[in-house]
């Protein structure tokens, strides 16, 4: 009976006429495309981008240097030092992050315990040789200082997942 019915359907193109129907129907309907870079999609707050490294509204450094994130990177993308201070407390000499090697897993932000690395919405980036995309320190404390807003906004929105 299977035999009879697969012949059947064989002989009457049932299959390409299901996959035409499929294909008027979306013809005439109306039309979804972005038309990017003009137009941007909707990210969600976890979204994984470009990493920064944030201070408190102190304008101190959030990172205490524990290397939590440089020992959970799957990818060695991570190079930290640090020194201690006058005052006694550790803070990192050099903190870079090759992102030619970075995977986007957000581990190291998921492992920071006082929310210094972060992964913002950023995603148009890029680099025209290899060393335009090892950011440093400095680097990566720009990108936190210049949107602050947004990846506070973007975690708060998180932090009942968290
Ligand atoms: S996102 Fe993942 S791969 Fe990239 S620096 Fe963080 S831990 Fe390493
Ligand atoms: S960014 Fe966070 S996890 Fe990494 S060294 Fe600094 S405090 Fe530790």
């Amino acid at each position: 009976m299977e035999r009879l019915k697969d012949l059947l359907r064989t002989f009457l193109l049932l299959e390409l006429l299901k996959g035409l129907a499929l294909t008027g129907r979306y013809m005439f309907a109306r039309k979804i495309t972005d038309q990017y870079p003009e137009e941007k999609t909707p990210l969600s707050p976890r979204f994984r981008g470009l990493h920064a490294l944030r201070r408190y509204p102190n304008g101190e450094e959030r990172c205490i240097g524990c290397k939590l994130c440089e020992a959970v990177c799957p990818a060695l993308a991570i190079t930290i030092q640090t020194a201690e201070r006058a005052d006694g407390t550790r803070r990192t000499t050099r903190y870079d992050i090759d992102m030619t090697k970075c995977i986007f897993c957000g581990f190291c932000e998921e492992s920071c315990p006082v929310d210094s690395i972060v992964e913002t919405g950023i995603f148009e980036f890029h680099g025209e040789k290899r060393g335009d995309l090892y950011f440093t320190k400095e680097m990566l404390l720009a990108v936190g200082e210049r949107y602050e807003e947004h990846i506070a906004r973007a975690r708060a929105q998180d932090a009942a997942y968290r």
